[in-house]
């Protein structure tokens, strides 16, 4: 099982094909797609290209806020969306932090998360499968894909992000030293949060915004005002 580069009109993005044929529609996208904002040009584009009825996107917060989308809600801010309503997409814009996605397959429902190292460290993941196990999903069942954040390999972090990362009952395994530095694994710090919720199907695109020769916005790299675009829906 295995993530794939695709090409819809304008829009290139990582998706996982197992999971498309299940009806929940998906994408990571890359920077060589448009920008999507609200009620612009690219957001009807962007609806056009996926058959989707509306989007919802949110002023992101690095908190743990989750929003249901069942009937017609919208969501201001937070940093988790669950979409029940069909055609429905949640969008998370992301530049080096961790968009995760959560598939139940077989129920109408499906999330999406935006985790960098706050959210992370406030265990949003985590957080996110609670509420879906509420409204009916078996966790065992759940389908986690990682997309692409920058990766162990390029996020270096002080002591402090680190010492609340203990603090808060990461394991030692979340970091590696390389001489004086301290590297941060955002995606085995999600991993642990889903094993922990008793979700064993987790796969990740290995795909560092960092690092990966421009294909990605990232943050650290200087790229301040960039983000790319990932996105959950179901067919109807
Ligand atoms: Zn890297």
């Amino acid at each position: 099982m295995k993530f794939e580069l695709a090409k819809k009109d304008n829009w290139s993005y990582y998706r996982f094909p197992e999971l498309e044929a299940e009806g929940v529609v998906h994408g990571f996208f890359t920077r060589a797609s448009p920008s999507l904002e609200p009620y612009g040009k690219d957001g009807r584009a962007f609806l056009d290209a996926f058959a989707l009825r509306r989007f919802v996107a949110m002023k992101q917060e690095h908190g743990d806020a989750i929003h249901v989308i069942r009937d017609g809600e919208k969501a201001a801010s937070g940093d988790g969306i669950i979409v029940i309503e069909k055609n429905v997409a949640g969008v998370i814009k992301t530049a080096d932090c961790l968009p995760v996605i959560i598939a139940a397959p077989g129920l109408p429902m499906a999330a999406i998360v935006h985790a960098g190292w706050r959210g992370t460290a406030v265990k949003i993941t985590g957080k996110a499968v609670q509420k879906m196990a509420e409204l009916g999903a078996a966790r065992e069942g759940l389908v986690v894909l990682m997309g692409p954040s920058i990766g162990p390999c390029c996020y270096e972090v002080k002591e402090d992000v680190a010492s609340i990362f203990l603090k808060k009952g990461f394991t030692e395994r979340v970091f590696h030293k390389a001489g004086e530095a301290t590297y941060l694994d955002i995606r085995e710090a999600n991993r642990e949060l889903l094993r922990r919720e008793g979700v064993t199907k987790i796969y990740d695109a290995g795909l560092c915004t960092y690092c990966s020769d421009g294909l990605f916005a990232s943050y650290r790299r200087g790229e301040k005002g960039s983000r790319q675009i990932n996105f959950v829906s179901l067919r109807g």
